[in-house]
C-alpha cells in the first residue's frame, strides 16, 4: 500500500504545440516535470497514487493538433488511469481502483435522466480536472465514481488502467447502439486503440458477425483472433471500393444485406466516408472517433433507409465494474494490447504514438 506524499510530481503541459497562419511556423509543444503540493482533499475526495495512465489519442490531440483543453495549461495531460487510494475517506483508503475518464457532475438534467456520460459540468483528470492529470505520481479525485478492482489475478494494475477509457468507451458505444446478440456489426479502424475493444465487446455482448475494417495488415489479423468474423484491409481504397467488397463478402457468406450496426472509431474523414456509405437500410451509424472534419452527406438517404446516425461520449461510472468483469473473466483481452513504459519517457512516447498509432496501446508507469 501506498503511502501519503509531501508533494506530487507531474508531467505538465507547459504549453501545446502552436501553428502561426501567417508564418507557418508552429512552435513545439513543451513538458515539464514539477512538483505540485499535495491539495487539502475535500470531503468526498480521495488522493490516488498513480499505478498507470494510457496515452490516449486525446492526449495528443491537446498536445499536437491545437485541441482546447478546459483547464488551460500548464497543466497534467492524462485521463486513463489506475492505482491506489492512499489518503481520503476512510471507506476508500487501501483501495486499487480505476478513475473513470468522465467523471459526471451527479446534479444536472442530463445527470437525472440518464445521459450523465454527456454532462456538461463533468471531470476529465487531464482536461477539466484543475491542473491535475494522470501524467502524475498522484492525483485528488471525486471517490463517488471510483472502480474498485478486486481479484485481477496476474494482470497488473497498471494494464487496468486502459479500463478507464480505451475498454469503456466501446461498451457506452455499444449501449448507444442497443447492441443485442445477433447483431450484425461493422468496426470501421478495429486495429486501433478504441477499436479493437469495440471487436471484442460487441463479440462478448452477443454480435452474430462483426466485420472489422483497418488499413493496417498486421491488426487486421490480430481482429480476427480477438472478436472480427471477416476483415477487409482498406488501405488505398476509396469508400466506394471498401462498400464493394462489403457488399461481396456479404453474398459470398450469406450475411443479410440490412440491419447493420456501423461503428466508425478512426475519426478520420476517410473512415467516416467508408461508414456513411456502408450505412444502409434499417442501419445504424455510432460515430465514436471524433475529427473536425466535414463530410457532404445527403441526409435524404436516412429517410429512405429507415437509417440513424448517433453520437456517444465516454461511458457513465455505472458501467465500469461490468467492464471490469468482462476483462477479469477474459472476456475481454487487454494484455495483447498494452504495453509500459516509464512516465519519464513521456516526450518520447508522445512523439512515437504521434507517429503512428502503436500496435499496443502505451501505460506510462510514475519513476519521474
Ligand atoms: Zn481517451
Ligand atoms: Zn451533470
Amino acid at each position: 500500500m501506498g503511502t501519503v506524499p509531501d508533494k506530487i510530481w507531474t508531467w505538465r503541459m507547459v504549453q501545446p504545440t502552436t501553428f502561426n497562419k501567417e508564418t507557418k511556423e508552429s512552435t513545439p509543444g513543451k513538458l515539464e516535470k514539477e512538483q505540485i503540493p499535495v491539495p487539502e482533499l475535500q470531503p468526498g475526495e480521495v488522493l490516488v497514487e498513480i499505478a498507470g495512465c494510457g496515452v490516449c489519442h486525446t492526449d495528443l490531440g491537446y498536445f499536437y493538433d491545437g485541441v482546447p483543453t478546459v483547464s488551460k495549461p500548464p497543466l497534467a495531460l492524462g485521463h486513463e488511469i489506475s492505482g491506489t487510494v492512499v489518503a481520503g475517506d476512510s471507506a476508500w483508503v487501501g483501495k486499487e481502483v480505476i478513475v473513470p475518464a468522465v467523471m459526471p457532475c451527479r446534479k444536472c438534467i442530463l445527470c437525472k435522466t440518464g445521459r450523465g456520460n454527456r454532462c456538461l459540468d463533468q471531470k476529465m483528470p487531464g482536461n477539466s480536472l484543475g491542473v491535475y492529470g494522470g501524467f502524475s505520481s498522484h492525483i485528488p479525485v471525486p471517490c463517488i465514481d471510483l472502480c474498485e478492482v478486486k481479484g485481477r489475478g496476474n494482470i497488473p494494475l497498471a494494464h487496468l488502467a486502459v479500463v478507464a477509457d480505451a475498454a469503456t468507451t466501446p461498451f457506452q458505444a455499444a449501449k448507444r447502439a442497443s447492441l443485442q446478440p445477433g447483431d450484425n456489426v461493422i468496426i470501421v479502424g478495429i486495429g486501433g486503440g478504441v477499436g479493437q475493444y469495440m471487436g471484442q465487446i460487441a463479440k462478448a455482448l452477443g454480435a452474430a458477425t462483426v466485420v472489422g475494417i483497418e488499413v493496417d495488415e498486421e491488426k487486421l489479423k490480430r481482429a480476427l483472433q480477438f472478436g472480427a468474423d471477416y476483415v477487409i484491409n482498406a488501405k488505398g481504397k476509396d469508400a466506394g471500393a471498401v462498400s464493394k467488397e462489403f457488399r461481396g463478402l456479404c453474398k459470398e457468406k450469406g450475411l443479410p444485406a440490412t440491419g447493420w450496426k456501423i461503428f466508425e472509431i478512426t475519426g478520420a474523414k476517410g473512415g467516416q466516408e467508408v461508414a456513411l456509405t456502408l450505412l444502409s437500410f434499417t442501419g445504424k451509424l455510432i460515430v465514436v472517433g471524433f475529427s473536425m472534419a466535414k463530410i457532404e452527406y445527403a441526409i435524404g438517404r436516412l429517410m429512405a433507409f429507415d437509417a440513424e446516425i448517433i453520437g456517444t461520449w465516454g461511458c457513465l461510472p455505472e458501467h465500469y465494474p461490468v467492464v471490469l468483469d468482462m476483462v477479469l473473466e477474459g472476456r475481454i483481452n487487454i494484455e495483447e494490447f498494452v504495453q509500459t513504459r516509464p512516465m519519464s519517457s513521456i516526450a518520447e512516447a508522445f512523439a512515437e504514438a504521434h507517429k503512428a498509432p502503436p500496435l499496443k496501446r502505451i501505460v506510462l508507469t510514475p519513476d519521474f
